[in-house]
Formats: structure tokens, C-alpha cells, sequence
């Protein structure tokens, strides 16, 4: 199988090969390099292994991109070097070089910081995570085609197989996260893990404890942007590592039956509504959207009688849950949070409208408060249609087409979208003379809803005289009048 090389990752690759002939050290390129030219993926860096010095390597290597002016493209090259791990990077406009020399670890049971000490290529290969990552392609001038495979990786590679190169209970011990590596290869590369692999899994799931969240959320972030996350996710409740981190999302497996009455699992409609989303985004975000739309679903549930289950206020819960589960994640809080926030919120809004009259005040409201959003609320909303019933999901996409129109037809007339009232709270505080307080609020709320009712027209003197009455009925006093 020969690695399918752009020019310019060749050319960067032979001034490795010149540079190592230099020093004469042996070098390779390893890893994720190889594995994804093999598997023709693009790759953002390039791997490499010297036995030897890969400090030493890598400032030849920078010497001689930096007093090259084609290989060094309009930006001169960043370096840092680590020597305390004895690695370096070489970050280049469109690729990184990243440089390791060949090591042998050695693990303690309390941390997956191995002890280090310098190795041949070959103890290399053997700390390496699976066996498709454990290829490596020797670096001599002009010739990059001689592929190094001592644990049948190419082998694996055609058949699509995860598999750790030594016992696989002792390599997750040795370091947990790859527990969540190979999950994450499975969803990202459509692999299968082999069944000892597999099975190796579970019983070393609590050893996560160890890793930090930030790695965790890495990887898991990983699954959530692969084609098809469900892959993952079913991997990851199957063999308990879900467990580990993210226990509300564990709590939504499962039904509940009771005279009669049953209801979806809402772990799997979860999972169809993120895999179904996935088909038309790749914004991360709005993935955990899907991901979180109905997480206060268990906490939510009731019997009633002569109805069945429901979950009413499931979507308020939630929207509080996020920022919780989001910090304790270690994901962002900041606007990415508060989209998702209001996504969990909203998420009912648009499919409740199909089921009543679709009035043009509720349009309003939606386009209000969606803004921005709109369009991402209403492609998580069709992904959220679900049913194994065929004909009520023709049913619902109809409905959702219609309501799209209507939204179309009123934004088009209205301009609710970024809109904003026409008496703002400073307007209000300075005509009854007031500080903040509960009221301006009030006041406020009732302008915007009486104008997204329809009951007074969007401008500023009808607003303004609402105001006046407003205030009156509340004591407040004008000090204009
Ligand atoms: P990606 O770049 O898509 O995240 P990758 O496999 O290239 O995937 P990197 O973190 O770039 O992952 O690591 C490069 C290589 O280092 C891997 O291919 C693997 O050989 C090795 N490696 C990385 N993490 C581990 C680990 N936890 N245990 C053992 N080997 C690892
Ligand atoms: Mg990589």
C-alpha cells in the first residue's frame, strides 16, 4: 500500500530524510500520519520519529525550511521545542511537523505519565495505542515507500479493525484514554474494535477517573463530529465509559411501562436526532443541541392517568441543566453555551405550533425568540421527528414545511427578527422617574407582547401611550405630566 503523498508534504519529508542523513540518525514518519494518507484522509501533521535526538532533528529541519524560501511559504516557520519531554513542533502556514525521539515507557497505576526512557523504533512501536497507528515509513532520501508493520496495522487497515498491539487489558491500564481512542476510531473511521480489544474495555472503564476532563471532552468531541455519532455513543454506553462522565445522558436509556403506557427511549431517539442532524451540520454546537434537547426528560416524567407519560417542562429543565453539565465538561460557557441553552429551550416551539391553528402572533413570538437562531432551531426541530410511524413523520415534516412558509411570509411583512421594541427600559425609568426594578421589566415584556399579539401596532406612539396606561394601573407616577 504506498502512502498517497501531496508534492509538498513530499518535498517537507525530504528535508527530514537530508537532515536525519546529516546527523545520521534514522528517522520515520509514524502515527496518524500514515494511518490517514493510507486511508487517503488529509492530515493537518505530520509524525515523526528519530532514534536519537528528535530535538536535534527538528533544528535542522527548521534551519533549513527557514533559509528556504519555497518550502517556507509567506509566513517564517514557529518552533518550540520541549525538552523536558524531548519533543518538538514545527508549525508551518499549512502543516505541522511534530518531532519525538524513539522512547520506551514504563507506566504506574496512578497516572497515565509514563516513565520515559530512550528506546529503538521498535519500543516505539510498542507504546503506540492501536495497530493501525503503529505503521511507520523509514525517511531516507527520495524514498518513502518501504512501510515498517510489526503488528499487521496495514492488515487491519484494509479490514477496518481497531486493535491494540500488545494485550489490550494492560495497554488501557497503562493509559485509560485510549479506552476512548479507540471508540473515537470506530465512530470517526467507521472501524470495528476487535472483540479482545472490545472486551478489555469495560471492566478498566472506572481507570478514566485518571485522565483529565479536558482529554475527555477532546475525544468525546471527536465522536460527536463523526459521520454518524450514534457509532460512538452506543460504544460508549455499551462498555460503561459514557458512565464515567456523562450520567444524565446514561439516565435517558430505558422505559417505562405501567398500565399499559410506554414511551420511546429516549437515550435512542436521542441518538436518531443527532445522527439525523448530522446528515445536514457539522457545527459542534448544534450537535450538542441534539445531544441535550431532551435531557431533563427523566427528571420530567409522569403517569397521567387516561394520557400517558409525560414530560411537561422538560425543556426549561433542561435549558437550566446545561450550563451545569457544560462546566462540570469542561466545554465552553460562553455564546456556544447560551445557543445551546436556548436551542434545549425552544426545541418544543416550532412543533407545538402544528398542532394548533398556526396564528400569525405565534409566528411573532418565535421569530422574536429564535432571532439569530432560526434556522438552526428549525433543522434540530425536523431531525427531532422521530417516529417509527411512518406516516405520522409525513405527517409532522408536512406540518414543519408549513410552518417554515408561515415563517417565511411574516419575517417577510413584519420584520420580527432582530427587531426591538420601541420603548426601551430607559425610556420607561425616566417617564415615572424609577431605578431598575420589577416593573420596568413588566412594562416592557407587556409593550413587546401586545405588539407580537397584534393588539397595538409596531410603533413608537401607540407603545408609548401602553406605557402611560401601564404605569397608571401600577401607581406609577409620570413626572412629565
Ligand atoms: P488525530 O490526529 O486524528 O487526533 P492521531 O492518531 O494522529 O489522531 P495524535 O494525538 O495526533 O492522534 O497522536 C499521534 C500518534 O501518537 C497516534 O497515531 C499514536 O500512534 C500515538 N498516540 C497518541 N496518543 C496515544 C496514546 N494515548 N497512547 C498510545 N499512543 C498514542
Ligand atoms: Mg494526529
Amino acid at each position: 500500500m504506498p502512502l498517497k503523498l501531496t508534492n509538498r508534504e513530499k518535498e517537507l519529508l525530504q528535508v527530514v530524510a537530508e537532515s536525519a542523513d546529516e546527523l545520521k540518525v534514522n528517522a520515520y514518519a509514524v502515527g496518524g500520519f500514515v494511518r490517514d494518507k493510507i486511508l487517503k484522509r488529509d492530515s493537518k501533521d505530520i509524525d515523526i520519529v528519530c532514534v536519537g535526538s528528535g530535538i536535534e532533528l527538528a533544528k535542522t529541519v527548521a534551519h533549513k525550511i527557514s533559509n528556504d524560501k519555497t518550502l517556507n511559504g509567506a509566513r517564517k516557520p514557529f518552533v518550540s521545542y520541549f525538552k523536558n519531554f524531548g519533543t518538538a513542533q514545527i508549525k508551518l502556514e499549512d502543516l505541522d511537523l511534530e518531532f519525538v525521539g524513539a522512547r520506551k515507557e514504563s507506566y504506574r497505576r496512578d497516572s497515565r505519565k509514563p516513565i520515559v526512557e530512550d528506546g529503538t523504533l521498535e519500543n516505539d512501536q510498542d507504546r503506540r495505542d492501536f495497530t493501525i497507528n503503529a505503521l511507520a515509513v523509514h525517511l531516507s532520501k527520495n524514498e518513502f515507500t518501504e512501510i515498517i508493520d510489526s503488528f499487521n496495522g496495514l492488515e487491519d487497515l484494509k479490514n477496518g479493525i481497531i486493535r491494540t498491539p500488545l494485550d489490550p487489558a494492560i495497554t488501557f491500564d497503562d493509559d485509560p484514554l485510549r479506552m476512548l481512542r479507540a471508540i473515537r476510531f470506530a465512530s470517526q473511521l467507521g472501524f470495528k474494535i476487535e472483540e479482545k480489544t472490545y472486551h478489555a474495555i469495560e471492566p478498566l472503564a472506572p481507570r478514566l477517573k485518571i485522565i483529565s476532563q479536558e482529554r475527555v471532552i477532546d475525544e468525546l468531541n471527536k465522536i460527536i463530529l463523526s459521520k454518524k455519532p450514534s457509532v460512538g455513543f452506543k460504544l460508549l454506553f455499551d462498555t460503561k465509559l459514557l458512565h464515567q462522565f456523562f450520567p444524565e445522558m446514561v439516565r435517558l436509556q430505558g422505559v417505562s411501562v405501567q398500565d399499559n403506557y410506554g414511551h420511546k427511549d429516549n437515550f435512542y431517539h436521542t441518538l436518531k436526532v443527532l445522527d439525523n442532524l448530522s446528515e445536514h451540520t457539522d457545527d459542534l454546537y448544534l450537535r450538542w443541541a441534539a445531544i441535550l434537547h431532551d435531557i431533563a426528560k427523566p427528571n420530567t416524567q409522569r403517569l397521567e392517568e387516561g394520557h400517558g407519560w409525560t414530560f411537561h417542562g422538560h425543556e426549561v429543565v433542561g435549558a437550566k441543566m446545561v450550563p451545569k453539565i457544560f462546566n462540570r465538561l469542561k466545554l465552553p460557557l460562553d455564546d456556544r453555551m447560551k445557543f445551546v441553552q436556548k436551542l434545549v429551550m425552544l426545541h418544543l416551539r416550532p412543533i407545538s405550533l402544528t398542532k394548533e391553528n398556526i396564528t400569525d402572533s405565534a409566528i411573532r413570538r418565535i421569530l422574536f425568540d429564535a432571532g439569530d437562531d432560526l434556522e438552526s432551531l428549525l433543522m434540530l426541530c425536523e431531525a427531532d421527528i422521530t417516529s417509527k410511524n411512518e406516516e405520522k413523520v409525513k405527517r409532522y415534516k408536512a406540518n414543519l414545511k408549513l410552518v417554515k412558509q408561515k415563517i417565511k411570509e411574516v419575517e417577510e411583512r413584519d420584520h420580527i427578527r432582530n427587531w426591538q421594541p420601541p420603548i426601551d427600559g430607559e425610556i420607561i425609568m425616566k417617564t415615572f422617574h424609577i431605578k431598575p426594578c420589577k416593573e420596568v421589566g413588566k412594562i416592557k415584556n407587556a409593550i413587546k407582547d401586545a405588539i407580537l399579539d397584534g393588539e397595538i401596532k409596531n410603533d413608537h406612539d401607540e407603545a408609548y401611550t401602553l406605557m402611560l396606561k401601564l404605569g397608571k394601573e401600577m401607581g406609577l407616577r409620570n413626572v412629565e405630566l
